[in-house]
């Protein structure tokens, strides 16, 4: 398919990427290089009307927000923190699969007083703790929240919880739930007004790629 206006798709480098390309394929989106060898941002496609950029996560709802990506394959913990509108999310591509959890170390008591939690997160977490009318203090983390308890900086974390293999490893085991992730399809408001047909064509590729996948 070739298209007559030029759409920007901007997916998440790392796991989520691995997991998307294959999906990207079925639906006949095809990069023009290997994106896992190259260290370039932006890609062309077997389609000369659709490029490709490969962006942090936490990036991917900013850029289609603002309409510099039309489209994004971004996960659902990021779109959640972001809090952004400008985007509508038509479609769950179902990978990279996992939780959004509190944590604490194990065995640990709930905490009666203040509680201080350390997270990527901050967000996610103050309305998760404001909704159950806790008192928390939140410490913005950018990695390895993981030790933060073990070293006295915060009573619990909220992370992403796979096999929750991270967190044994740390002394920590998973409390509460607060939401189930996997990866989305993301489109900027305007641009699923003014570019409907190409935009549309490829949300439809995608459902079917996701669709013959299960
Ligand atoms: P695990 O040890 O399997 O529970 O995975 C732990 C770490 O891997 C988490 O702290 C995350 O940083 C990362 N992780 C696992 N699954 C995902 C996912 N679907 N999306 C983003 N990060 C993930």
């Amino acid at each position: 398919m070739g298209f007559m206006t030029q759409i920007t798709l901007a997916l998440t480098k790392g796991r989520i990427l691995k997991e998307t390309l294959p999906l990207l394929e079925a639906a006949g989106i095809v990069p023009s290089e290997d994106i896992a060898t190259s260290r370039k941002l932006v890609f062309a496609t077997n389609n000369p009307g659709l490029r490709l950029l490969i962006l942090r996560g936490s990036d991917v709802p900013t850029y289609v927000q603002f309409g510099a990506a039309d489209i994004g394959v971004a996960g659902k913990d990021g779109l959640l923190e972001h809090q952004g509108d400008g985007y509508y999310e038509p479609l769950d591509l179902g990978i990279a699969r996992c939780k959004l959890m509190t944590a604490v170390p194990v065995g640990a008591q709930v905490q009666a007083g203040r509680l201080r939690v350390a997270t990527k997160y901050v967000n996610v977490a103050r309305q998760f703790y404001a909704a159950q009318g806790r008192q928390a203090d939140l410490i913005k983390l950018y990695g390895a929240m993981e030790i933060a308890p073990i070293l006295g900086l915060a009573h619990e974390i909220v992370d992403i919880v796979d096999t929750g293999n991270t967190l044994r490893a740390n002394g920590l085991e998973p409390r509460e739930e607060i939401a189930d992730i996997s990866s989305r399809v993301i489109v900027n408001k305007a641009a699923m007004k003014t570019k409907y047909t190409e935009i549309q064509a490829i949300v439809d590729a995608l459902e079917e790629a996701v669709a013959s996948a299960l």
